[in-house]
């Protein structure tokens, strides 16, 4: 189960993990998560969608029963849904902030809890949580302080459900990406050409990270190959954060 999949890294994590033969259910507040998880579907992924918006808490707790019941339990979560806001501290009101908070935190606290409740009930799962460079140093230039402290937050809430649950089996990390060619992205290098070249000179690679690299990752840390890991944050950044 992947939120925010209706494109970007979350459509590219649901294709990855569908190529490796799992049954992926694509949710996304936008209608368009539909048509994805058909382009999915005709490369013969077992995908299928559901429009979901995680900010919908009891939305939230209706798809992770149903999906169950449908599938007989969901085995991996990947709680990819975020924005960003390009507003200064000074700019910030409550309204804001609060939609910052509500998608990259608080909604990212209870998807996790309602996927999480019938994982510790079989004592097996795992969820990867998406936190960002942002999450680990400052967003340049300095007009996102909301992303930057939602997602350190998201680093941290890994870093304490995956011990908390850790004796029922169910692991939690996250991953931070580094600058990921993406819409998102494409979209600044459009409106700000100087901020994307700015960023590429401080990447060591000097170029944006592929979603794949991104999605790999992700992979892995819900795989059992990653069995002896849990409350870690993998950053995948080409060494920015280092
Ligand atoms: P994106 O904007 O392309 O995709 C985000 C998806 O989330 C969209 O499809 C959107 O419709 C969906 N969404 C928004 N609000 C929602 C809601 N309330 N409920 C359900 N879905 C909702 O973004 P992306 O670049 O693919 O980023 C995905 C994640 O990776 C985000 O958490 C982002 O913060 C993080 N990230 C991205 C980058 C990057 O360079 N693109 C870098 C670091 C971290």
């Amino acid at each position: 189960m992947v939120t925010g999949a209706a494109r970007g890294i979350g459509e590219t994590v649901a294709r990855f993990l569908g190529r490796q033969g799992a049954t992926v259910v694509l949710t996304d507040l936008n209608p368009q998560v539909e048509e994805t998880a058909r382009g999915l579907a005709a490369d013969g992924i077992a995908a299928e969608a559901k429009i979901l918006d995680v900010t919908d808490n009891a939305a939230v707790m209706r798809a992770a029963q149903e999906i169950g019941n449908k599938h007989g339990h969901v085995d991996a979560l990947v709680a990819n849904a975020g924005i960003s806001l390009e507003l200064t501290a000074i700019e910030h009101d409550v309204e804001s902030w609060r939609r910052v908070m509500a998608l990259n935190l608080d909604a990212v606290f209870f998807t996790a809890q309602a996927f999480a409740r019938p994982m510790l009930a079989r004592g097996s799962g795992s969820i990867v949580m998406i936190s960002s460079i942002s999450g680990v140093g400052i967003s340049r230039p300095e007009r996102h302080v909301s992303y930057d402290v939602s997602k350190a937050g998201v680093a941290h809430m890994a870093r304490s459900l995956g011990v908390e649950w850790a004796k029922q089996g169910v692991r939690v990390n996250a991953v931070g990406p580094g600058y990921t060619d993406t819409q998102m992205l494409a979209e600044v290098g459009r409106a700000k050409p100087e901020v994307l070249q700015a960023w590429l000179s401080d990447i060591p690679t000097g170029r944006l990270l592929r979603r794949e690299e991104i999605a790999s990752a992700v992979a892995f840390l819900l795989s059992d190959a990653a069995s002896g890991m849990t409350g870690h944050l993998m950053m995948v950044d080409h060494g920015y954060s280092v």
